[in-house]
């Protein structure tokens, strides 16, 4: 066992405060990596705040991991000390199960193993990204490509996998009228990558306040979800839809935007339920679907993707000290567009 420096939550909604934790000693087939940086998604507040209901406590909050190796287990032969790796939102699965067997963890029969707030195959409570180092599984560590900083790349464990697997899923590309809604952490990676697939790509967001923005990151179009005309113009004209908001929003108004045949996809984790009435997808032959984060092949698949196209994501670097305050401006929408917390600060 290791004694490493952490950021935790004491207890719901507790404010995070500096901690140390104990890591496992390195088993036959574990890396050990030393974190350089964490992101901070919106899960990571939704869940130290019980959001979606009872958590573990203390909990260490992160699932967007880029370090470098430390030391490898005997049996280790995918990874090497110095080797640039990232961890994502998982860090077991059953390994037996017909979605682990078609290399899609994520939705593993038997549950995967979260990367912190669940328990282990030992039998111990995962802790994640904000600490000094973790130990993992060699089958569910990334390598981060040489042409992408860790500090950029960390947030693509989470939020690039996330908006990555649907797009590709309901092959976003040439031709195909995206629109991505809530431009946060998760809309912004949205927005890079289904550009960079080649699609035709909208923004919704709350505002034109980040306007400038959204079209830099490579979007053709903005509009305001709050002008009731956005959805008078827009009616009948997206392919696909991919929602990223954080908070209940109206569905059935978003639904009226498809084509036929359209999908709207959904991977925005409201901690309240919707309410929508089904006529919304009746007319239209609309589809609506759901997506969480992706498979390891997949998340491998990103990773080269984004170093093919020079895709990071936008950060904004804070020291660990300053996570109780990016926590609250997350909440406020005021992330451009994702806290990165530099583990050498914890
Ligand atoms: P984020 O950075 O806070 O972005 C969410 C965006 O949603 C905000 O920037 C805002 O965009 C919009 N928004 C927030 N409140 C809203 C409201 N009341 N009405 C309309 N729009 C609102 O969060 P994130 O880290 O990208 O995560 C987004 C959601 O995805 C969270 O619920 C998170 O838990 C979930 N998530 C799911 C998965 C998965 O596997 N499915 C993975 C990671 C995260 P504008 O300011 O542009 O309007
Ligand atoms: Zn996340
Ligand atoms: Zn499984």
């Amino acid at each position: 066992m290791t004694t490493v420096a952490a950021y935790a939550a004491p207890a719901a909604k507790a404010p995070l405060e500096r901690t140390t934790i104990e890591r496992r000693a390195v088993g036959e087939f574990d890396v050990l990596i030393d974190i350089k940086f964490a992101g901070i998604c919106h899960s990571d507040i939704h869940q130290a705040r019980e959001g979606w209901g009872e958590a573990i406590f203390p909990m260490v909050p992160g699932h967007e991991i880029a370090g470098v190796v430390s030391e490898v287990g005997s049996g280790v032969t995918k990874f090497q000390v110095g080797d640039r790796v990232g961890v994502g939102c998982m860090v077991d699965s059953c390994r037996e199960c017909e979605n682990c067997l078609r290399g899609e963890e994520q939705y593993c029969l038997k549950g995967m193993v979260g990367t912190y707030n669940a328990v282990g195959k030992d039998g111990q409570p995962t802790y994640g990204g904000y600490s000094e180092k973790i130990v993992v599984d060699e089958n569910y560590v990334l390598r981060i490509p040489d042409g992408l900083s860790l500090d950029v790349a960390a947030p693509l464990l989470c939020a690039g996998i996330t908006t990555y697997s649907p797009l590709n899923h309901w092959n976003a590309g040439p031709g195909k009228k995206v629109a991505v809604v809530g431009l946060g952490g998760l809309g912004h990676m949205a927005v890079k990558i289904a550009h960079a697939m080649g699609a035709e790509v909208t923004v919704l967001s709350q505002s034109l306040r980040k306007k400038d923005d959204g079209l830099k990151l490579g979007a053709d179009h903005y509009h305001a979800t709050s002008d009731p005309k956005t959805f008078e113009e827009l009616a009948g004209t997206f392919d696909l839809i991919v929602s990223t908001v954080s908070a209940p929003m109206d569905f059935g108004a978003l639904l009226s935007l498809l084509r036929v045949d359209g999908a709207l996809v959904n991977v925005g984790a409201p901690e309240e339920p919707i309410a929508l009435n089904l006529f919304s997808v009746i007319g239209g032959r609309k589809t609506l679907a759901g997506s969480m984060i992706g498979g390891i092949r997949e998340t491998q698949e990103m990773l080269d993707f984004c170093a093919e196209h020079g895709i990071g994501a936008e950060i904004e670097l804070i020291s660990a000290a300053e996570v109780n305050e990016a926590y609250e401006r997350v909440l406020a929408s005021d992330v451009r567009y994702r806290f990165v917390i530099d583990t050498a600060t914890i």
